[in-house]
């Protein structure tokens, strides 16, 4: 009998570790959340080796004249207290060339980006969990945000030549019903110029997030892993 428990036992751990991989064991968010992340620059530079579309690459070197103005890195966001130790703005290779496209089309318009949070290490998603334990103004750690894996960007417009942000609903992070994507008692530039990032970001491949019309998601998300490396390790690899 016991030798059959044994066999069970066995037979259960090798099940778990090709699911997961052995790696995966022993990280403390993987025990409390069971998300397999990406959280190894080693394994990440190999899969990037495999497949470049996963690959993080900054923001600032794709996209010429983007401006950056990255909230979790200052105490100006909904948590008050600066959550990244640098400003950092990577996207997955795919998502950051889209957003070239996006810049290059408003560039005809006299008009620009201006990122406020881009790709954001899964360890800070739990960060934020476990401060706030809720799942509606933030994403559930057992499933990873989509900022996670480099494929959701907050943004948004600016006038090229003063570097002013255009009128917006709503300040960014700001969680009111006048922050949701259709929202419609609002001045009319308002809605003008949410409706100019809405049409080119759509018609690049981003897709709009009902809750908040900052955020943007990059179709083909589910391909692409969640990720726990931090900007500082992204700086090291080769861009
Ligand atoms: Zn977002």
């Amino acid at each position: 009998m016991l030798k059959l428990y044994r066999k069970w036992w066995l037979f259960l751990f090798s099940l778990l570790v090709s699911q997961y991989g052995l790696q995966a064991f022993g990280q403390t968010n993987f025990e409390k959340y069971r998300l397999k992340t990406v959280s190894d620059l080693t394994e990440y530079e190999a899969l990037v080796r495999q497949d470049s579309s996963v690959a993080l690459v900054a923001l600032k070197q794709y996209i010429p004249n983007i401006q950056l103005d990255i909230r979790y890195a200052t105490s100006n966001n909904l948590m008050g207290e600066p959550m990244y130790q640098s400003a950092g703005a990577f996207l997955s290779l795919p998502a950051a060339k889209a957003l070239q496209a996006v810049q290059e089309e408003l560039k005809k318009q006299g008009v620009g980006l201006k990122i406020y949070d881009a790709y954001r290490p899964y360890a800070v998603t739990v960060a934020f969990y476990e401060k706030v334990r809720d799942t509606v103004f933030v994403a559930s750690p057992y499933r990873g945000s989509r900022h996670n894996r480099g494929c959701a960007v907050d943004l948004t417009l600016v006038d090229l030549k003063t570097g002013k942000e255009l009128k917006m609903p709503t300040p960014f992070d700001e969680f009111s019903p006048q922050a949701h994507s259709q929202y419609a008692k609002l001045p009319k530039k308002v809605l003008k110029n949410r409706q100019l990032l809405q049409e080119v970001m759509l018609k690049h491949g981003f897709e709009i997030y009902p809750d908040e019309w900052w955020h943007f998601d990059f179709s083909g998300w589910k391909e692409h892993p969640v990720m726990d490396i931090s900007f500082e390790e992204l700086n090291k690899t080769k861009q």
